[in-house]
Protein backbone atom coordinates (compact mmCIF):
# COMPACT_ATOMS: atom_id res chain seq x y z
CA UNK A 1 0.00 0.00 0.00
CA UNK A 2 1.24 3.62 -0.88
CA UNK A 3 0.43 6.46 1.39
CA UNK A 4 0.44 10.11 0.77
CA UNK A 5 0.11 12.92 3.83
CA UNK A 6 -2.60 15.24 4.01
CA UNK A 7 -0.67 18.87 4.83
CA UNK A 8 -2.89 20.37 7.47
CA UNK A 9 -3.07 17.84 9.18
CA UNK A 10 0.06 15.44 8.96
CA UNK A 11 -1.74 12.49 8.84
CA UNK A 12 -0.19 9.80 6.41
CA UNK A 13 -3.34 8.09 4.54
CA UNK A 14 -3.30 4.89 1.95
CA UNK A 15 -3.84 5.99 -1.34
CA UNK A 16 -6.80 3.55 -1.19
CA UNK A 17 -9.88 4.36 1.22
CA UNK A 18 -12.57 1.97 1.59
CA UNK A 19 -16.14 3.64 0.67
CA UNK A 20 -19.07 1.92 2.43
CA UNK A 21 -21.90 3.31 0.08
CA UNK A 22 -21.96 0.14 -2.03
CA UNK A 23 -21.12 -2.78 0.12
CA UNK A 24 -22.44 -6.43 -0.62
CA UNK A 25 -25.64 -6.50 0.22
CA UNK A 26 -28.23 -9.90 0.89
CA UNK A 27 -31.30 -10.35 -1.92
CA UNK A 28 -34.00 -8.34 0.45
CA UNK A 29 -31.40 -4.98 0.54
CA UNK A 30 -29.82 -5.35 3.37
CA UNK A 31 -26.08 -5.18 3.70
CA UNK A 32 -24.59 -8.79 3.85
CA UNK A 33 -22.92 -7.61 7.05
CA UNK A 34 -20.70 -11.37 7.19
CA UNK A 35 -19.19 -10.65 3.62
CA UNK A 36 -18.86 -6.58 4.39
CA UNK A 37 -17.33 -7.20 7.59
CA UNK A 38 -14.29 -9.79 5.75
CA UNK A 39 -13.95 -7.25 2.87
CA UNK A 40 -13.32 -4.16 5.01
CA UNK A 41 -10.89 -5.89 7.81
CA UNK A 42 -8.91 -7.78 4.86
CA UNK A 43 -8.35 -4.23 3.37
CA UNK A 44 -7.43 -3.04 6.53
CA UNK A 45 -5.26 -5.84 7.14
CA UNK A 46 -3.32 -4.82 3.95
CA UNK A 47 -2.83 -1.20 4.80
CA UNK A 48 -6.31 0.65 4.32
CA UNK A 49 -6.36 2.99 6.72
CA UNK A 50 -8.98 5.54 5.78
CA UNK A 51 -12.85 4.65 5.93
CA UNK A 52 -15.64 6.69 4.41
CA UNK A 53 -19.23 6.44 5.53
CA UNK A 54 -22.07 8.71 5.95
CA UNK A 55 -25.42 8.53 7.43
CA UNK A 56 -27.39 8.14 4.17
CA UNK A 57 -25.73 5.21 3.01
CA UNK A 58 -27.17 2.01 2.98
CA UNK A 59 -31.05 3.29 4.47
CA UNK A 60 -29.00 4.71 7.62
CA UNK A 61 -27.54 1.14 8.44
CA UNK A 62 -23.71 1.91 6.76
CA UNK A 63 -22.51 3.72 10.13
CA UNK A 64 -23.93 1.09 12.06
CA UNK A 65 -22.47 -1.24 10.33
CA UNK A 66 -19.30 -0.15 10.35
CA UNK A 67 -19.50 0.52 13.90
CA UNK A 68 -19.67 -3.18 14.94
CA UNK A 69 -17.08 -4.01 11.80
CA UNK A 70 -14.20 -1.86 13.52
CA UNK A 71 -14.85 -4.44 16.55
CA UNK A 72 -11.75 -6.33 17.79
CA UNK A 73 -9.24 -4.05 17.51
CA UNK A 74 -9.85 -2.66 13.84
CA UNK A 75 -10.86 1.00 15.06
CA UNK A 76 -7.64 1.78 15.90
CA UNK A 77 -6.10 0.91 13.04
CA UNK A 78 -7.94 3.24 10.36
CA UNK A 79 -9.31 6.77 10.30
CA UNK A 80 -12.99 7.52 10.56
CA UNK A 81 -14.65 9.95 8.00
CA UNK A 82 -18.49 10.17 7.79
CA UNK A 83 -20.77 13.34 7.45
CA UNK A 84 -23.02 15.78 8.65
CA UNK A 85 -26.75 14.84 6.70
CA UNK A 86 -26.98 18.53 5.10
CA UNK A 87 -30.42 17.73 3.35
CA UNK A 88 -31.86 17.11 7.49
CA UNK A 89 -31.10 19.92 9.31
CA UNK A 90 -33.73 22.69 9.57
CA UNK A 91 -31.82 24.14 12.74
CA UNK A 92 -28.07 24.18 14.85
CA UNK A 93 -29.67 21.66 17.16
CA UNK A 94 -30.29 19.37 14.81
CA UNK A 95 -26.47 19.25 13.80
CA UNK A 96 -25.55 18.30 17.95
CA UNK A 97 -28.08 15.55 17.35
CA UNK A 98 -26.62 14.40 14.53
CA UNK A 99 -23.28 13.87 15.69
CA UNK A 100 -24.35 12.57 19.11
CA UNK A 101 -26.47 10.09 16.89
CA UNK A 102 -23.35 9.05 14.72
CA UNK A 103 -20.86 8.63 17.79
CA UNK A 104 -23.11 5.77 19.04
CA UNK A 105 -23.89 4.11 15.95
CA UNK A 106 -20.12 4.36 15.04
CA UNK A 107 -18.87 2.71 18.53
CA UNK A 108 -16.71 6.04 18.96
CA UNK A 109 -15.91 8.55 21.12
CA UNK A 110 -14.76 10.88 17.46
CA UNK A 111 -14.85 11.01 14.27
CA UNK A 112 -11.52 11.72 12.55
CA UNK A 113 -12.64 13.01 9.59
CA UNK A 114 -15.91 14.77 9.70
CA UNK A 115 -17.80 16.41 6.34
CA UNK A 116 -20.34 18.50 5.30
CA UNK A 117 -22.33 16.56 3.18
CA UNK A 118 -22.59 17.38 -0.72
CA UNK A 119 -22.56 20.65 -0.49
CA UNK A 120 -22.78 23.68 -3.05
CA UNK A 121 -23.03 27.15 -2.95
CA UNK A 122 -26.50 27.16 -1.73
CA UNK A 123 -26.59 24.43 0.83
CA UNK A 124 -23.61 26.04 2.13
CA UNK A 125 -24.93 29.25 2.42
CA UNK A 126 -27.98 27.92 4.09
CA UNK A 127 -25.89 25.86 6.39
CA UNK A 128 -23.78 28.76 7.07
CA UNK A 129 -27.67 30.85 8.17
CA UNK A 130 -27.80 27.71 10.65
CA UNK A 131 -24.76 28.63 12.43
CA UNK A 132 -22.47 25.37 10.99
CA UNK A 133 -19.53 27.11 11.93
CA UNK A 134 -20.62 27.36 15.11
CA UNK A 135 -21.40 23.13 15.79
CA UNK A 136 -18.20 22.57 13.86
CA UNK A 137 -15.81 24.74 16.17
CA UNK A 138 -17.56 23.61 19.37
CA UNK A 139 -17.21 19.86 17.91
CA UNK A 140 -13.69 20.49 17.41
CA UNK A 141 -13.08 21.56 20.67
CA UNK A 142 -15.41 19.42 22.60
CA UNK A 143 -12.97 16.29 21.05
CA UNK A 144 -15.77 15.16 19.11
CA UNK A 145 -14.75 15.85 15.02
CA UNK A 146 -10.53 15.97 14.61
CA UNK A 147 -10.75 17.03 10.95
CA UNK A 148 -13.32 19.17 9.40
CA UNK A 149 -14.34 18.79 5.36
CA UNK A 150 -16.61 18.98 2.88
CA UNK A 151 -18.29 16.88 0.11
CA UNK A 152 -18.78 18.59 -2.96
CA UNK A 153 -21.28 18.09 -6.09
CA UNK A 154 -21.89 21.09 -6.62
CA UNK A 155 -20.57 23.77 -10.12
CA UNK A 156 -17.03 24.68 -10.15
CA UNK A 157 -17.68 28.31 -9.71
CA UNK A 158 -18.83 27.34 -6.16
CA UNK A 159 -16.17 25.71 -5.50
CA UNK A 160 -13.33 28.19 -4.47
CA UNK A 161 -15.43 29.98 -2.85
CA UNK A 162 -16.40 27.41 -0.13
CA UNK A 163 -12.54 26.14 0.20
CA UNK A 164 -12.00 29.97 0.83
CA UNK A 165 -14.97 30.27 3.24
CA UNK A 166 -13.92 28.21 6.19
CA UNK A 167 -10.06 27.14 7.53
CA UNK A 168 -11.03 23.32 6.43
CA UNK A 169 -8.33 20.54 6.22
CA UNK A 170 -9.80 18.38 3.58
CA UNK A 171 -12.44 18.14 1.28
CA UNK A 172 -13.91 14.89 -1.12
CA UNK A 173 -14.77 15.61 -4.56
CA UNK A 174 -16.04 13.77 -7.37
CA UNK A 175 -13.11 13.12 -10.23
CA UNK A 176 -12.37 10.97 -12.97
CA UNK A 177 -11.00 11.34 -16.56
CA UNK A 178 -14.34 11.85 -17.90
CA UNK A 179 -15.38 14.68 -14.55
CA UNK A 180 -12.30 16.90 -15.80
CA UNK A 181 -14.22 19.78 -16.25
CA UNK A 182 -17.27 18.73 -14.56
CA UNK A 183 -18.16 19.91 -10.84
CA UNK A 184 -15.03 20.71 -8.54
CA UNK A 185 -13.07 19.47 -12.28
CA UNK A 186 -9.25 19.59 -12.45
CA UNK A 187 -9.56 23.23 -11.35
CA UNK A 188 -10.81 22.62 -8.33
CA UNK A 189 -8.39 19.72 -7.34
CA UNK A 190 -5.37 22.11 -8.41
CA UNK A 191 -7.08 24.82 -6.17
CA UNK A 192 -7.62 22.99 -3.20
CA UNK A 193 -4.21 21.33 -3.51
CA UNK A 194 -2.71 24.57 -3.38
CA UNK A 195 -4.63 25.51 -0.52
CA UNK A 196 -2.43 22.97 1.46
CA UNK A 197 -6.08 20.97 1.58
CA UNK A 198 -6.00 17.40 1.88
CA UNK A 199 -8.57 15.93 -1.12
CA UNK A 200 -10.16 12.78 -1.11
CA UNK A 201 -11.61 11.49 -4.24
CA UNK A 202 -15.17 9.57 -5.09
CA UNK A 203 -16.68 8.23 -8.09
CA UNK A 204 -13.42 6.80 -9.45
CA UNK A 205 -15.05 4.52 -11.48
CA UNK A 206 -17.90 6.96 -12.17
CA UNK A 207 -20.84 4.88 -10.71
CA UNK A 208 -18.75 1.78 -12.38
CA UNK A 209 -19.49 2.75 -15.59
CA UNK A 210 -15.57 3.31 -16.27
CA UNK A 211 -14.68 -0.12 -15.46
CA UNK A 212 -17.51 -2.02 -17.22
CA UNK A 213 -19.58 -2.91 -19.75
CA UNK A 214 -17.26 -1.45 -21.41
CA UNK A 215 -17.79 -0.53 -24.88
CA UNK A 216 -15.96 -2.25 -28.06
CA UNK A 217 -14.38 0.83 -29.61
CA UNK A 218 -13.25 1.69 -26.21
CA UNK A 219 -11.87 -1.72 -24.99
CA UNK A 220 -10.16 -1.53 -28.80
CA UNK A 221 -8.25 1.49 -27.51
CA UNK A 222 -6.90 -0.03 -24.66
CA UNK A 223 -5.87 -3.33 -26.60
CA UNK A 224 -3.28 -0.53 -28.14
CA UNK A 225 -1.28 0.16 -25.22
CA UNK A 226 1.86 -1.52 -24.54
CA UNK A 227 1.12 -2.17 -20.76
CA UNK A 228 -2.24 -4.59 -20.57
CA UNK A 229 -4.70 -2.98 -17.91
CA UNK A 230 -8.51 -3.31 -17.28
CA UNK A 231 -10.51 -0.70 -17.46
CA UNK A 232 -10.93 -0.35 -13.87
CA UNK A 233 -7.01 -0.15 -13.69
CA UNK A 234 -6.60 2.48 -16.19
CA UNK A 235 -9.33 5.01 -14.57
CA UNK A 236 -7.80 3.97 -11.17
CA UNK A 237 -4.02 5.05 -12.10
CA UNK A 238 -5.45 8.19 -13.79
CA UNK A 239 -6.60 9.61 -10.75
CA UNK A 240 -3.67 8.52 -8.53
CA UNK A 241 -1.09 9.89 -10.98
CA UNK A 242 -2.07 13.29 -9.71
CA UNK A 243 0.05 14.23 -6.99
CA UNK A 244 -3.09 16.31 -5.96
CA UNK A 245 -4.88 13.54 -5.04
CA UNK A 246 -4.64 12.21 -1.27
CA UNK A 247 -6.96 9.17 -1.60
CA UNK A 248 -9.15 7.56 -3.65
CA UNK A 249 -12.77 6.25 -2.13
CA UNK A 250 -13.61 3.04 -3.79
CA UNK A 251 -16.88 1.06 -2.75
CA UNK A 252 -15.63 -2.46 -2.79
CA UNK A 253 -18.25 -4.89 -3.59
CA UNK A 254 -16.28 -8.16 -4.26
CA UNK A 255 -13.29 -10.12 -3.11
CA UNK A 256 -11.94 -9.94 -6.82
CA UNK A 257 -12.55 -6.00 -7.20
CA UNK A 258 -10.51 -5.53 -3.92
CA UNK A 259 -7.54 -7.45 -4.50
CA UNK A 260 -7.60 -5.68 -7.72
CA UNK A 261 -7.78 -2.15 -5.91
CA UNK A 262 -5.36 -3.42 -3.44
CA UNK A 263 -2.88 -4.44 -5.98
CA UNK A 264 -2.75 -1.06 -7.96
CA UNK A 265 -2.53 1.11 -4.52
CA UNK A 266 0.66 -0.71 -4.02
CA UNK A 267 2.13 0.84 -7.41
CA UNK A 268 0.33 3.90 -8.21
CA UNK A 269 2.88 6.71 -7.93
CA UNK A 270 1.99 10.46 -8.83
CA UNK A 271 3.15 11.22 -12.32
CA UNK A 272 3.68 7.52 -13.07
CA UNK A 273 1.76 7.54 -16.06
CA UNK A 274 3.47 8.24 -19.75
CA UNK A 275 2.30 10.67 -22.28
CA UNK A 276 1.48 7.72 -25.02
CA UNK A 277 -0.71 6.45 -21.95
CA UNK A 278 -2.66 9.52 -20.96
CA UNK A 279 -2.81 10.29 -24.72
CA UNK A 280 -4.60 6.88 -25.18
CA UNK A 281 -7.08 7.87 -22.00
CA UNK A 282 -7.71 10.77 -23.45
CA UNK A 283 -9.03 9.00 -26.53
CA UNK A 284 -10.63 6.62 -24.17
CA UNK A 285 -12.71 9.53 -22.98
CA UNK A 286 -13.75 11.01 -25.95
CA UNK A 287 -15.39 8.02 -26.90
CA UNK A 288 -16.97 7.28 -23.73
CA UNK A 289 -18.59 11.09 -23.67
CA UNK A 290 -20.29 10.40 -27.23
CA UNK A 291 -21.89 7.31 -25.82
CA UNK A 292 -23.14 8.16 -22.39
CA UNK A 293 -26.86 8.92 -22.29
CA UNK A 294 -27.35 10.19 -18.98
CA UNK A 295 -24.82 11.55 -15.95
CA UNK A 296 -25.92 9.29 -13.39
CA UNK A 297 -23.43 8.08 -11.18
CA UNK A 298 -25.28 5.29 -9.11
CA UNK A 299 -25.54 7.32 -5.71
CA UNK A 300 -29.33 6.81 -5.28
CA UNK A 301 -29.62 10.23 -3.50
CA UNK A 302 -33.02 10.58 -5.35
CA UNK A 303 -34.11 6.90 -3.46
CA UNK A 304 -36.77 5.98 -2.48
CA UNK A 305 -38.55 7.67 -5.38
CA UNK A 306 -42.51 7.64 -3.73
CA UNK A 307 -43.91 5.66 -6.18
CA UNK A 308 -41.00 3.12 -6.68
CA UNK A 309 -39.39 4.24 -9.53
CA UNK A 310 -36.15 2.32 -9.23
CA UNK A 311 -34.03 5.44 -10.65
CA UNK A 312 -30.36 4.80 -10.87
CA UNK A 313 -31.14 1.56 -12.12
CA UNK A 314 -33.59 2.60 -15.07
CA UNK A 315 -30.68 4.84 -16.19
CA UNK A 316 -27.60 2.20 -15.39
CA UNK A 317 -29.85 0.28 -17.96
CA UNK A 318 -30.27 3.32 -20.44
CA UNK A 319 -26.61 3.97 -20.54
CA UNK A 320 -26.15 0.28 -21.50
CA UNK A 321 -28.44 0.26 -24.33
CA UNK A 322 -26.17 2.70 -25.83
CA UNK A 323 -22.26 1.34 -24.34
CA UNK A 324 -23.41 -2.13 -25.70
CA UNK A 325 -24.88 -2.17 -28.90
CA UNK A 326 -26.95 -4.92 -28.22
CA UNK A 327 -30.82 -3.31 -28.23
CA UNK A 328 -33.04 -6.81 -27.47
CA UNK A 329 -30.70 -8.06 -24.78
CA UNK A 330 -30.30 -5.09 -23.25
CA UNK A 331 -34.94 -4.22 -23.61
CA UNK A 332 -34.72 -7.51 -21.75
CA UNK A 333 -32.35 -7.33 -19.49
CA UNK A 334 -34.50 -3.99 -18.66
CA UNK A 335 -37.60 -6.09 -17.99
CA UNK A 336 -36.01 -8.84 -16.02
CA UNK A 337 -34.01 -6.40 -13.93
CA UNK A 338 -36.78 -3.44 -13.31
CA UNK A 339 -39.89 -5.77 -13.48
CA UNK A 340 -38.97 -7.20 -9.76
CA UNK A 341 -38.18 -10.90 -11.22
CA UNK A 342 -35.00 -11.30 -9.06
CA UNK A 343 -36.13 -9.71 -6.13
CA UNK A 344 -40.01 -10.89 -5.60
CA UNK A 345 -40.56 -7.56 -5.63
CA UNK A 346 -43.11 -4.73 -7.00
CA UNK A 347 -41.54 -3.91 -10.45
CA UNK A 348 -39.62 -0.36 -10.56
CA UNK A 349 -40.38 0.51 -14.02
CA UNK A 350 -39.72 4.19 -15.40
CA UNK A 351 -43.23 4.24 -16.36
CA UNK A 352 -44.66 4.37 -12.76
CA UNK A 353 -42.65 7.83 -12.48
CA UNK A 354 -46.07 10.61 -11.64
CA UNK A 355 -43.36 13.45 -12.41
CA UNK A 356 -44.28 14.65 -9.03
CA UNK A 357 -40.43 15.97 -8.41
CA UNK A 358 -39.15 15.28 -5.43
CA UNK A 359 -36.15 13.88 -6.81
CA UNK A 360 -34.64 16.41 -8.63
CA UNK A 361 -33.40 18.32 -5.72
CA UNK A 362 -32.05 15.49 -4.25
CA UNK A 363 -29.46 15.02 -7.46
CA UNK A 364 -25.53 15.74 -6.96
CA UNK A 365 -25.28 15.53 -10.84
CA UNK A 366 -28.37 17.44 -11.36
CA UNK A 367 -30.04 14.97 -13.99
CA UNK A 368 -33.21 16.08 -14.93
CA UNK A 369 -34.57 12.43 -13.60
CA UNK A 370 -38.37 12.76 -14.90
CA UNK A 371 -37.52 14.03 -18.66
CA UNK A 372 -35.01 10.81 -18.79
CA UNK A 373 -37.17 8.65 -17.28
CA UNK A 374 -39.57 9.18 -20.32
CA UNK A 375 -36.79 8.68 -22.76
CA UNK A 376 -36.13 5.61 -21.08
CA UNK A 377 -39.77 4.86 -21.32
CA UNK A 378 -39.38 5.51 -24.58
CA UNK A 379 -36.42 3.40 -25.35
CA UNK A 380 -36.63 0.44 -22.98
CA UNK A 381 -40.23 -0.31 -22.36
CA UNK A 382 -43.45 -0.21 -25.17
CA UNK A 383 -46.17 -2.39 -26.37
CA UNK A 384 -43.70 -5.48 -25.68
CA UNK A 385 -42.71 -5.23 -22.52
CA UNK A 386 -45.25 -7.64 -21.28
CA UNK A 387 -43.89 -10.21 -23.60
CA UNK A 388 -40.06 -10.12 -22.41
CA UNK A 389 -41.82 -10.22 -18.62
CA UNK A 390 -42.91 -13.50 -19.16
CA UNK A 391 -39.87 -14.90 -20.56
CA UNK A 392 -37.67 -13.34 -17.91
CA UNK A 393 -40.00 -15.01 -15.36
CA UNK A 394 -39.95 -18.38 -17.40
CA UNK A 395 -36.03 -18.53 -17.55
CA UNK A 396 -35.25 -16.80 -13.96
CA UNK A 397 -37.92 -19.27 -12.06
CA UNK A 398 -36.32 -22.79 -14.18
CA UNK A 399 -33.08 -21.37 -12.59
CA UNK A 400 -34.13 -21.25 -9.12
S1 LIG B 1 -40.39 12.70 -10.26
FE1 LIG B 1 -40.81 10.58 -10.80
S2 LIG B 1 -38.94 9.49 -10.30
FE2 LIG B 1 -38.83 11.45 -9.25
S3 LIG B 1 -39.63 11.01 -7.19
FE3 LIG B 1 -41.34 11.74 -8.45
S4 LIG B 1 -42.29 9.88 -9.27
FE4 LIG B 1 -40.24 9.32 -8.52
S1 LIG C 1 -30.18 10.18 -10.64
FE1 LIG C 1 -28.81 11.51 -9.51
S2 LIG C 1 -29.28 11.12 -7.34
FE2 LIG C 1 -30.17 9.47 -8.52
S3 LIG C 1 -28.63 7.86 -8.49
FE3 LIG C 1 -28.28 9.07 -10.35
S4 LIG C 1 -26.77 10.60 -9.80
FE4 LIG C 1 -27.58 9.77 -7.87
Amino acid sequence: MLFRTIPKTGDSLSILGFGCMRLPTLKNGDIDEERATGLLRHAIDRGVNYVDTAWYYHGEQSEPFLGRALGGGYREKVKIATKLPSWDIEKRKDMDIFLESQLNKLNTDRIDYYLIHGIDGEMWQKLKKLNVIDFIEKAKSGGFINNVGFSFHGNGKDFPLIVDDYNWEFCLIQYNFLDEKNQAGTAGLRYAADKKLGVIVMEPLRGGKLAGPVPADVKQIWEEAEVKRTPAEWALRWVWNHPEVTAVLSGMTDEKQLEENLAIAGTARPDSLTEAELQLIKKAARRYRKQLKVDCTGCRYCMPCPSGVNIPFCFEEYDNLYMTNNRAEQKFLYASRLGGIFTAGDPEFASLCTECGECIEKCPQHVDIPTVLKSVVAELEGPDLEKRLAKARKIFSRQK
